[in-house]
């Protein structure tokens, strides 16, 4: 299954994809992930991508399809993939189905997190990671057990600096207007699916995991 999870930041693609990563055995690529990686090497991909991350803006696509075209021929993306964060303008979602096209694959299906914006702004807001081993908390729906603490390597707990309250209402507008015209690309295809992005992580990896099977019949 070669998947892509839409929707603005704080709905849930990331912990949906780390569940459905582990489910279906295929690997979990967030373009935040590997840039924000990059940025904290200080590669040249990185310094150039940082002054974007840092406003709430978009890379830019030459960058990003560049560096996706790398990671999608790994060996690890054989059996398929799940895609978070990308593609996220039309010009990377072409981008993305050239190279699929390229190696006799496709998308098969597109997931839309549904979540208002009060619950987006609530969980953007408590959103916590450790700058060490990269594990995510957040105050309101998995607080760490001690507080501001790692629970896995005790480090300090920070927010990420584009999840700043200034930032966060960037990076939300730069969804609406760069991001929401890709899923009319999908809906086209046959290929957007939405999904309840409030409910519990559980519920949702269940309605994942059901749409993926009615698909399969
Ligand atoms: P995320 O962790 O997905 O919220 O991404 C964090 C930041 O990385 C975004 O605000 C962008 O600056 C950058 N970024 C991640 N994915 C992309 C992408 N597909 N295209 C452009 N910029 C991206």
């Amino acid at each position: 299954m070669n998947l892509v999870l839409l929707g603005p930041p704080g709905s849930g693609k990331g912990t949906l994809a780390k569940l459905l990563s582990s489910e279906l055995s295929i690997p979990h690529i967030s373009t935040g992930d590997i840039l924000r990686e990059e940025a904290k090497a200080g590669t040249l991909l990185g310094k150039e991508a940082a002054p974007s991350m840092k406003k709430g803006e978009l890379v830019p696509d030459h960058l990003v399809l560049e560096v996706m075209k790398a990671r999608l021929k790994k060996p690890d993306c054989q059996k398929g993939f799940l895609l978070d964060g990308f593609p996220r303008t039309l010009r990377q979602a072409l981008g993305l189905d050239d190279m699929l096209t390229s190696s006799t694959k496709s998308i098969d299906l597109a997931f839309r997190f549904e979540v208002s914006s009060d619950c987006l702004l609530r969980r953007l807001r408590g959103r916590l990671i450790c700058p060490e081993c990269g594990a995510d908390f957040n105050l309101h729906t998995k607080p760490p057990q001690k507080d501001l603490i790692c629970d896995f390597c005790e480090s300090q707990l920070h927010q990420r600096p584009d999840d700043a309250p200034e930032v966060i209402l960037n990076r939300l507008k730069v969804y609406r207007e760069q991001t929401t015209p890709i899923e009319e690309h999908y809906a086209k295809q046959g290929k957007l699916r939405k999904i309840n992005g409030e409910s519990c992580p559980d519920s949702i990896l269940k309605n994942a995991l059901s749409i993926l099977q009615s698909e399969k019949r």
